[in-house]
């Protein structure tokens, strides 16, 4: 079984079954997290980069290696329903109903923040986000270290989020202590979050777990409003910088230009642009479903496909990964159609491709 593949200076990379984890190595990232360490480890949505979550020292740490705003606070991951008692101040009934029915797995509750939890970690919130995770490394993880684990995603702060060890370490080799790597993440978008602190459950950011499975179990949960999602969400300071614009996340360091409008007109649109581009001697990437992927062969562009539009499963698990290969391309702009719905997991790449946009053109 698994062993340590390598070391690198300071981060230390260790592979492990994805379904069935050493105990040996769960035992030791434990220590680490409990001595305050941070350790990577995959979730089911995308690699977390754990913490413990009771202290200040490790969560500063936390942030600083991320180079994350101090005002956007972390997800806690327990082990167990249980555990959300020593994390939350109270857990309603319908927190226990959202949780019977997707824990473990990718949704995220926010409420009411227990006194164990120091406001570094809600970002000076009174209100804790906290999930129970489905992964199995995570849940070993959780098991052996019986600490709550503060985990936001493993990448730089504002980058796409890690869906492989890889990307964890593009990012922030030499930065953390140790790194899990289980292979890939099969969801690939982060968890859904519902906030159940005010009158009406609302969803904060749009996730895993759809609006619409959300209503089956409280069909009174809502959609924030535009511009409500992320880590600016509720802030003045976080307000959309131009028109129709949200604040910059998921993003890859290339610009990266969103379409919409009418299928064949941003087509149509995309290849004007893209032949511009080539004539000016700029390098362009597409990020594309498999059926445009087709369409654009013949030019000497850069494709990163996602696979058959339909199949929003596929294309959201290979969006960041998609997004982060474009950036290693070393293209100079990347173009995209806006292929996301307005249901389901559709409303989450919606979401994202939004974030990651740095114009959005509607053509
Ligand atoms: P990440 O862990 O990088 O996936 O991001 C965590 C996100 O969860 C934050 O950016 C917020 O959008 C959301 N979140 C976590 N805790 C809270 C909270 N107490 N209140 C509102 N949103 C939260
Ligand atoms: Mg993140």
């Amino acid at each position: 079984m698994a062993q340590s593949t390598r070391k690198v200076p300071l981060t230390e990379v260790l592979r492990v079954d994805p379904t069935r984890p050493d105990p040996e190595i769960i035992a030791r990232a434990a220590g680490c997290l409990r001595d305050g360490g941070l350790v990577a480890f995959p979730t089911e949505t995308v690699y977390g980069l754990g913490a413990h979550a009771r202290d200040p020292d490790a969560i500063r740490r936390l942030f600083e290696a991320k180079g994350r705003p101090a005002h956007d606070p972390l997800i806690v991951h327990v082990a167990s329903l249980e555990q959300v008692e020593q994390v939350a101040a109270a857990v309603p009934e319908m927190a226990r109903a959202l949780a019977a029915r997707f824990w473990p797995g990718p949704l995220t509750l926010v409420l009411p923040r227990g006194d164990a939890v120091p406001r570094e970690v809600t970002a000076g919130l009174e209100t804790v986000g906290v999930r129970v995770p489905s992964h199995p490394v995570a849940r070993a993880l959780l098991e052996a270290a019986r600490l709550p684990i503060a985990a936001p995603s493993a990448n730089l702060f504002s980058r796409p989020s890690p869906t492989c060890a890889a990307h964890v370490l593009h990012d922030l080799e030499g930065r953390i202590d140790m790194v899990l790597d289980g292979g890939p993440t099969t969801v690939g978008v982060e968890s859904t979050v519902i906030d159940l602190t005010g009158d009406v459950p609302t969803v904060l950011r749009p996730g895993a777990v759809s609006l619409e499975q959300l209503q089956d179990v409280v069909p009174t949960a809502a959609a924030a409003g535009p511009g409500a999602f992320g880590p600016s969400a509720g802030r003045k300071e976080g307000a959309a910088p131009s028109p129709g614009l949200l604040p910059l996340h998921y993003a890859p360091r290339t610009p990266l230009v969103l379409y919409r409008g009418r299928a064949n007109a941003v087509r149509d649109a995309i290849l004007d642009e893209a032949r511009d581009a080539l004539a000016r001697g700029e390098r362009v990437g597409i990020l594309a479903t498999a059926e445009d992927a087709q369409a654009l062969r013949p030019l000497p562009v850069v494709i990163a496909e996602l696979g058959p539009e339909h199949d929003v499963e596929r294309v959201a698990a290979r969006l960041y990964a998609a997004l982060r290969d474009l950036d290693g391309s070393g293209v100079d702009v990347i173009l995209v159609r806006d292929f996301s719905r307005e249901r389901g997991l559709g409303r989450a790449l919606r979401d994202r491709l939004e974030r990651a946009a740095s114009a959005i053109r509607v053509v």
